[in-house]
């Protein structure tokens, strides 16, 4: 298989096939045909590049030439790769004979992370301890791999920034109670109250994190269970009758009379309403009133569930509408935190109707309020009614 191989890359059995092949390395006794090397590669996802042992390329793939758009074949690759470690690599690959392994980064026009590998080949014709006859270079891009690394580092150090501070507040009031506040029994009232808080804080935090875990990990598993999104929407508003009132904001509903049917998680469909509508009374809850409509609408040939959740709050600056689904995203910590917010709200409801194939719009216009908009895909069984 081996020799085989070689054989082919060599020439020695197709050569006489091949009409533009070109000789490299003559000086060993070895065609290398650069057209059939071409071909091989071609066939490859990632970068390659072939080199002859001066460092000249051979050939390479289409992807390469995207890494590397002044890749010419015949000419030195170092006019083409220009990164430091990349040339020391070849030059080493070809003096030792040995496989180097190089990470290197890009940072225009966007940072792109690359692990090169740069193997010399030697083939079977060559006198041993003599220098290789190829160097292969691949390149994996590392990119996506270092920004999943990224976005976890940032994650963990945002969670326990979120638990520390209410876990230092709660360390700071048992030492209180301890020790200067140990017979006042006034003030152990007013600190148990706020200890709880803190800890319920805690707690809704520990609760977010392990609903946003289970929606992640069930993320390609379609729910199929069918679920009326008007009797979902009505739960949600009953259960929040009273924050309502505490608020005085009267929440009206329009729906239409028929049930509007889609295939979902029933528990995680009235998670999205309770943490739209809540919103809706915790930051625009100043307009006195929220709207919800819900609609059936025809989108290039699908029927779609439209539910609309908009308030006559302060609403949202432009530049915090793209950034409002971001885990521990908020546009004013201080009053999230004061409304006893997690700053995951609006990451789970993307990610739970990401799992039903729905999406969120959000529009706002500052001191006009803000629409929180939801399209699902309507149950085919629903479709024709
Ligand atoms: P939180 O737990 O802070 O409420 P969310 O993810 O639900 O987290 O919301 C993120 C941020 O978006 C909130 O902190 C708030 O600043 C902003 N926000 C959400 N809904 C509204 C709204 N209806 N009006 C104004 N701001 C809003």
């Amino acid at each position: 298989m081996r020799r085989g191989l070689i054989d082919w890359l060599t020439g020695g059995l197709a050569r006489s096939r091949i009409d533009q092949a070109r000789p490299f390395a003559e000086e060993s006794k070895i065609r290398i045909d650069a057209a059939l090397i071409e071909v091989v590669i071609a066939g490859l996802p990632d970068p390659v590049v072939v080199l002859d042992r001066e460092g000249r390329v051979v050939a390479f793939n289409a992807p390469a030439s995207v890494l590397a758009p002044a890749l010419r074949s015949g000419e030195p690759a170092s006019f083409a790769l220009r990164m430091p470690e990349i040339v020391d690599a070849i030059r080493q690959a070809s003096a030792t004979g040995e496989a180097q392994r190089v990470e290197f980064s890009e940072r225009v026009p966007l940072d792109r992370w690359y692990e090169a590998h740069v193997v010399p080949v030697t083939l079977r014709h060559a006198r041993a301890g003599a220098r290789p006859d190829l160097v292969l270079m691949t390149f994996h891009d590392q990119t996506p791999l270092r920004r999943i690394e990224e976005m976890r580092a940032d994650f963990v150090a945002n969670a326990s920034h979120e638990l520390r501070t209410p876990l230092a507040t709660l360390t700071g009031f048992v030492e209180t109670l301890q020790g200067p506040a140990r017979n006042d029994p006034a003030a152990r009232e007013r600190f148990l109250a706020i200890m709880k808080q803190q800890a319920d804080r805690m707690a809704r935090l520990i609760d977010d994190l392990l609903s946003l875990s289970r929606i992640e990990l069930n993320a390609h598993r379609r729910p199929d269970t069918p679920v009326d999104l008007v009797a979902v929407v009505r739960q949600v508003a009953d259960g929040l009758q009273t924050l309502a009132r505490s608020r005085e904001v009267e929440i009206a509903i329009t729906a239409p009379e028929e049930p509007l049917l889609v295939l979902g998680d029933r528990d995680e469909l009235v998670r999205v309403w309770e943490n739209l509508v809540e919103n809706a009374l915790k930051y625009g809850g100043s307009g006195k009133r929220v709207d919800i409509a819900l609609a059936r609408e025809a989108a290039a040939g699908l029927a779609e569930a439209v539910v609309s959740v908009r308030d006559y709050g302060p609403g949202i600056a432009p530049e915090h509408l793209p950034r409002l689904t971001e885990r521990f995203y908020r546009v004013d910590v201080g009053q999230s935190r004061a409304e006893g917010g997690t700053g995951l709200g609006l990451a789970l409801v993307k990610h739970i109707l990401n799992r039903h194939g729905g999406r969120l719009a959000i529009e706002s216009t500052v001191g006009q309020g803000a629409t929180f908009a939801v399209r699902l895909p309507l149950a085919a069984l629903d479709e024709s009614l």
